[in-house]
């Protein structure tokens, strides 16, 4: 008998990777915060002696989700400005307050809150984009929750940083030192959009993003009004412009892309570019559809993101999930356009290759880490059960999600957050709530 720390026994596991499976009467193995092992229970029996064994009857045990593009902090602003197009929702709600509000303090409460929403709905990676990456990145270890951690770019002032050299020297010690090969943190530039940088910046970036091998992440063609104001500005489209600097390439992860030519899609293939879709908040701020059936069509890898709670009100990546699911249906008139299992490879697998992390998780296969989340299908909205990913996708709710480890690490134990104190973090997000409406008068 082999000693092992955990032992799951799920009533169905699917591993994502292969593609189209369902393992039944399995168990997953976890030592030293890694996946070793994903056998038949009754093997599993008698070559493991587990310290901990969790049955889990009623449940299908998935790998955690990736959301592949956030900005933690703004969770305080949920519900701050609603019903808005996004310039204005901008301009009247979330600049004034980030103008008066946005400190370490406030950057490290919001990712808390943000990081108990995801684990709480199943995400064990999260891709961020924020002020403040430094507190995101400690935030992220003290909870223990996998993270990639993007560094804002910009050129005006913000409590952060000054001017365009220091967010990029800010943005390269971070990248470049703390976090090198730290078994739960990896960092990228994370320029804010195209209009926010000079092309003299963008080159410095590229440069820069070249010699650390680090990732790019930036917002692209999310509405129709970034691409006129560009060509009115510069006489290019955003896409154009990038392609032009050298920024658009395999290390590029590109959010939104709602609107893009056939020909941009075309290059966007066949640079290896990652794509963030949200369309949560491209549906709120009216932003339109992104054609993600085109993209995957072109063999272009789409990711799943849920945006910041401020523009699209949950972290809740099952709700996504289903949305890209539907959305592609219904956009390309084409029932298969995406089927569930399809939409939870990209919402896991996909996600994780987009941050260049499918070596680590996304999957359910020995040696990565023991990323997982376990959901209770025993409900009645749920039943009866003739496959459990199609449960998954379409009748899944985020409160049936009972049990997350990240790296091995039971972080949700029966619905019960294990590693944070709930009662204070409603209490600090209610005096923010507080101090932000009385800053918006
Ligand atoms: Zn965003």
């Amino acid at each position: 008998m082999q000693h092992c720390d955990t032992l799951i026994a799920p009533r169905w596991c699917v591993p994502v990777e292969p593609a189209n499976v369902v393992l039944t009467e399995h168990a997953v193995i976890v030592n030293d915060g890694r996946i070793t092992d994903v056998l038949p229970l009754a093997d599993a029996h008698e070559k493991y002696q587990p310290s901990v064994t969790i049955e889990k009857p009623h449940h299908v045990l998935i790998p955690g989700f990736v959301n592949t593009h956030t900005h933690s902090a703004m969770t305080l602003m949920r519900g701050l400005a609603d019903d808005m197009p996004l310039e204005v929702w901008l301009e009247k709600g979330i600049w004034p307050v980030e103008k008066r509000w946005v400190s370490a303090e406030m950057v490290r409460d919001g990712t808390e809150l943000a990081i108990a929403e995801m684990i709480t709905g199943g995400t064990t990676c999260f891709s961020d984009q924020y002020f403040f990456p430094e507190i995101v990145a400690a935030t992220a270890v003290d909870l223990q929750i996998r993270a990639m951690v993007g560094t804002p770019i910009i050129e005006f002032p913000t409590a952060w940083a000054n001017d365009a050299s220091e967010y990029m020297s800010k943005a390269t010690d971070l990248v470049h030192d703390p976090y090198i090969d730290h078994p739960l943190i990896s960092t990228c530039f994370a320029p804010h959009s195209s209009f926010a940088l000079s092309d003299k910046s963008f080159i410095d970036l590229r440069v820069m993003a070249d010699q650390l091998d680090v990732r790019i992440q930036i917002h692209l063609h999310e509405t129709q009004s970034e691409i006129d104001t560009a060509i009115k500005r510069t006489g290019k489209r955003p896409f154009d412009r990038l392609h032009e600097l050298g920024i658009v390439n395999a290390s590029l992860l590109a959010v939104h892309c709602v609107h893009m030519s056939d020909n941009e899609i075309e290059v966007f293939a066949k640079s290896g570019v990652n794509v963030a879709h949200c369309p949560r908040s491209n549906l709120k701020l009216a932003s339109g559809i992104a054609p993600v059936t085109k993209y995957r069509k072109q063999g272009i890898n789409v990711s799943i993101g849920t945006d910041g709670a401020a523009s699209s009100n949950t972290l809740d990546m099952l709700s996504e999930m289903r949305k890209t699911a539907l959305l592609a249906k219904a956009s390309a008139s084409d029932a298969t356009a995406i089927s569930a299992a399809q939409a939870l490879r990209m919402a896991t697998l996909d996600g994780a290759a987009a941050l260049g992390l499918a070596a680590e998780t996304g999957s359910i296969e020995p040696g990565k880490w023991a990323d997982l989340s376990c959901v209770d299908l025993n409900r009645l909205h749920s039943q009866p059960v003739y496959d459990p990913v199609s449960q998954l996708v379409y009748t899944a709710r985020a409160d049936q999600i009972t049990d997350v480890w990240i790296a091995g690490r039971h972080q949700l134990d029966n619905g019960r957050l294990m590693h944070i104190d709930t009662d204070n973090l409603l209490e600090r997000s209610n005096e923010w709530r507080d101090r932000f409406a009385a800053s918006i008068g």
